[in-house]
């Protein structure tokens, strides 16, 4: 192998990390440099006319701009975390979150666990089922299928009388797959709020309405129980004078009147949605990339360290060795997420962002894979060599670092490629934890336009584009130095 190309990795490496030092730095900076509290508010994308990504792909709503009338008018400032609903309740329960505003009903049940505003708009759940469906009240429902959106109240509802009814309970994360499920007829009707279905509908959805509200209530703004009363009075105080100024019923109105900038109704041909979402979806390729080079360096730092203990002469860090192996390579990488994200904060108290949570659950992911090869690599070279070197008199670390090390380096470089392209692939499923990365991008958009098979088509060509040059780089490496 070549001193070219040590030096060229090691010195990536350490402009790498550098970088990620001053991202993380900057992104504190930021905070701090406002004069006003930034607090940090999930809500879920996909439930228009309350939240969505408008066509410029920023998000807006009833809820997203009462929430900005609101902070504009007590001095504070938000910044919006896009996750689907359920994944805004783990978060703001977990305290990574300050707050969460998603068209979320005031229960009796959620108010265990969190605090809520004064109400704010009235809803309740209705049935959709397709236009051309026979299917006119519950009763219809027996053997069939109904889609509901996970943590929800629709989901709730269900539950409670899919007994009575006889019907099974399909549970998806974002309403438009709801609703998708529903049009190509593989659930006979969906549960969702009232005033989203219709603005839906009003949209274009091919969808209708069968039955009256059902669990009617109000939503409020939610913070976790106990945390974050100054947010909660702040938000009170904001709503009660935004009432009064008639900004609030300016905002509903705009948005229920149908001129809150339509989701639907832009060029959705192939290339128009490429042209209108060219920004937003290099943003999202960029924050896969840099996602994956980040998380690959500290993998490989990871598993470096724990592949090479296992291969010591000494039972103990065998043991650790394998332990971690099983461990991070056992439990499917979306679980780790959550645990990471949302698990480790409920019981620390503290806030990890989410960008690092990503890094770390890649980290001890993709680690374990690259301990378990890098482990595999060294095992196999031939004993022989340790032997020969240790006769002639070489210490074991010696005989280590010089003979064997080099050899199963060169044995693993292309495992270690693959691995690279793996995590880049493998960023997609951070996406539940609400990293802006291309998949959770993708989401979005579509949660806008329902433009499901078009924008997947190219968000699948972007990812193939990317892979195509990484398994091209990674065979001239293999080539130019012959591994
Ligand atoms: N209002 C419903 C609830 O609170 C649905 C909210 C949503 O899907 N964003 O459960």
């Amino acid at each position: 192998m070549k001193k070219r190309f040590w030096k060229w990795a090691l010195g990536s490496l350490i402009a790498i990390i550098s970088f990620s030092c001053l991202s993380l730095m900057g992104n504190q900076n930021s905070v701090k440099a406002a004069g006003e509290p930034t607090y940090q508010i999930g809500t879920d994308v996909t439930f228009p006319p309350f939240e969505f990504a408008n066509s410029q792909n920023k998000y807006v709503g009833i809820d997203i701009d009462i929430l900005n009338a609101i902070a504009k008018d007590q001095g504070f400032k938000v910044n919006i975390k896009p996750t689907s609903f359920n994944g805004a309740i783990q978060a703001t329960q977990s305290g990574q979150l300050d707050g969460m505003i998603a068209g979320m009903s005031i229960t009796p049940q959620r108010k265990a666990t969190f605090d809520f505003s004064k109400p704010y708009f009235e809803s309740g759940v209705v049935t959709a089922v397709k236009p051309g469906s026979d299917i006119k009240s519950l009763n219809q429902l027996r053997g069939k299928k109904v889609a509901v959106k996970t943590g929800t109240e629709g989901a709730e509802y269900a539950d409670k009388i899919k007994n009575k009814y006889g019907f099974k309970v399909t549970t998806f994360d974002q309403s438009n797959d709801m609703y998708q499920d529903v049009m190509t007829g593989n659930s006979a009707a969906c549960f969702d709020d009232s005033p989203v279905m219709q603005y839906g509908i009003k949209q274009g959805l091919k969808l209708k309405i069968i039955t009256k509200p059902a669990m009617s209530g109000p939503y409020g703004f939610a913070v976790d129980k106990g945390k974050n009363k100054v947010l909660l009075t702040k938000f009170n105080n904001g709503l009660a004078h935004i009432k009064k100024t008639g900004e609030y019923q300016k905002i509903v109105d705009k948005y229920l009147n149908g001129k809150g900038g339509t989701p639907m109704g832009e060029d959705n041909s192939f290339f128009g949605l490429i042209k209108q979402n060219k920004t937003v979806l290099f943003n999202g390729l960029m924050e896969t990339l840099w996602l994956t080079i980040v998380s690959i360096f500290f993998a490989t730092l990871f598993g470096l360290i724990f592949g090479l203990l296992g291969v010591l002469p000494n039972k103990f860090c065998q043991g650790v060795s394998t332990t971690v192996i099983y461990i991070f390579r056992g439990l499917p990488l979306l679980v780790l997420a959550l645990f990471i994200y949302t698990g480790i904060p409920s019981l620390t108290g503290t806030k990890v962002p989410a960008f690092v949570a990503g890094v770390i659950t890649l980290m001890f992911n993709e680690g374990a894979y690259i301990a378990a090869f890098t482990k595999g690599g060294i095992q196999s070279v031939d004993t022989g060599q340790m032997e020969a070197a240790r006769s002639l008199g070489l210490p074991f670390g010696k005989a280590m670092r010089k003979i064997i090390l080099p050899q199963g380096i060169r044995l693993i470089i292309p495992s270690f490629v693959n691995q690279l392209i793996i995590t880049l692939k493998d960023t997609s499923i951070l996406s539940v934890i609400g990293i802006l990365e291309l998949t959770q991008t993708g989401k979005i958009i579509i949660a806008r336009n329902l433009q499901g098979f078009k924008v997947w088509t190219i968000v699948a060509i972007m990812y193939l584009i990317i892979i195509t040059v990484l398994t091209w780089i990674s065979n001239w490496i293999k080539r130019s130095y012959k591994l």
